[in-house]
């Protein structure tokens, strides 16, 4: 597989060299070169879940890593289903909170542990990774335990949920976490300046973990075909799907699953009131705002990384990014949905109930709608109770490290110091 920096298309790399760099050149993303058409589609949609995404990341990877490790990459990775639910007419759930960090990180998290641990060679690695929430614990879970990987996660102190914390801050072992005094974009500056940082990368092989990474774009590629696999024929005719967006590497890997031929009429782009995206469709004009703290907080991001690679896929394709669609919610809006959709005899939570409500307004006469649900709605217990007037048990998985006491360091929001800490 070949790669190139978006910013610097002379930067080429091979897979194992964009998974082991995360970022090219002044913190240029690595897209690939060529993403090929499939014409077996419905052959491929036949298969199981395990078994096509081998096929799909062999098409898209190469012979770069031998089939029988590829294979078990993906085998070891996607440990749990992804079903499809039915919620009103027409329009259906893709349920991607089913793995042990209850969101949808956990497929591209693990992957990329695999494909790193693959490809990694001699020497030291440090994950350095950077998370609204989610990321974090999917990230930590993949990790954890594997041998000469240490892994260091930012994030917002006070700005994500209590569970989300407990779920990955409470490990310990290969697993260093720093809760920074500031928001999410501060967090993710800080990781782009160590990488922007030679020597401290070369001193502690720096590594990233987060959606820039392509090994984790790649594997998310493989939950849209398995989406469209539990669909039927004619309801993939007109097929849209909204998509509850931050960082964009989910909408990334949906349009790369389009670009390889998967019917896909089109994508919504949903957001909360961090609405950089939606706004510039409208006007035009990148004009990102201050971030703000929403009920959706995994989607608090006001300059989302991967906008270049849908960007770059827009131009590449010849697509017109006014047939993009987006929409974004408040959080009373969003609050208002979630009701829609329990009185509907759907559960959700803050994320997928914005991408659902932008889908409803949206979608037209003789299209199916798909959504998708990116956090179980027990991650966002507090929310959905206050709102829903409910009560949630904990599944076991959260409910076990609930129980256990949080072991994350504080820290400013300050390079010198996570520099120092980092060469510790
Ligand atoms: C990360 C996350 C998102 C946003 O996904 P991006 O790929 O960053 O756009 C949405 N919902 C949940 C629950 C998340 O954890």
């Amino acid at each position: 597989m070949n790669l190139y920096n978006i910013k610097h298309p002379e930067q080429q790399v091979n897979f194992a060299q964009a998974v082991r760099q995360g970022l090219g050149k002044d913190q240029g993303l690595f897209f690939p070169a060529t993403l090929p058409q499939l014409s077996n589609i419905d052959e491929l949609l036949a298969l199981p879940l395990v078994e096509r995404s081998q096929k799909i990341l062999a098409t898209l990877i190469g012979d770069e890593i031998p089939a029988d490790k590829l294979n078990a990459m993906v085998k070891n990775a996607f440990t749990f289903p992804a079903p499809v639910a039915k919620v009103a007419d027409n329009i259906y759930a893709l349920e991607l909170f089913h793995g042990p960090t209850l969101a949808f990180k956990d497929f591209g998290g693990r992957f990329m542990a695999q494909a790193l641990a693959t490809v990694r060679g001699d020497g030291k690695i440090t994950i350095l990774t950077a998370t609204s929430g989610d990321t974090g614990a999917a990230v930590a879970h993949a990790f954890y335990g594997l041998e000469n990987i240490e892994v260091v996660i930012l994030y917002p102190k006070g700005k994500i949920s209590p569970l989300q914390e407990k779920l990955f801050c409470t490990l310990g072992g290969n697993i260093r976490t720093v809760a920074i005094n500031a928001d999410f974009d501060a967090c993710q500056t800080l990781v782009k300046q160590a990488f922007d940082d030679e020597e401290l990368r070369q001193a502690i092989g720096l590594n990233s973990a987060n959606s820039i990474n392509i090994s984790r774009l790649l594997a998310q590629v493989c939950y849209y075909f398995e989406a469209a696999a539990q669909l039927t024929a004619e309801q993939r005719q007109n097929l849209v799907v909204s998509v509850p967006s931050g960082n964009f590497g989910n909408l990334t890997a949906g349009l790369i699953a389009k670009t390889l031929g998967l019917p896909i009429k089109r994508f919504i782009a949903s957001t909360n009131a961090n609405d950089t995206v939606p706004r510039y469709l409208q006007t035009g004009e990148w004009q990102p705002n201050a971030t703000v703290a929403t009920l959706s907080n995994a989607m608090d991001v006001s300059r989302p990384n991967n906008w270049s690679r849908v960007e770059e896929l827009f131009k590449r394709n010849g697509w017109q990014l006014s047939e993009l669609g987006s929409g974004a919610l408040n959080d009373a809006e969003t609050e208002t949905a979630l009701k829609a959709q329990y009185a509907q005899g759907y559960l959700c939570e803050p994320h997928g109930a914005i991408a659902y409500q932008v889908l409803k307004d949206q979608l037209q006469e003789g299209e199916t709608g798909l959504f998708l649900c990116t956090a179980h709605p027990a991650k966002f217990k507090e929310s959905v109770e206050r709102i829903l007037g409910i009560e949630l048990p904990l599944p076991d998985a959260l409910d076990k490290h609930n129980k256990l006491p949080l072991l994350s360091d504080e820290m400013d929001n300050d390079f010198a110091i996570l520099r120092a800490y980092l060469l510790k």
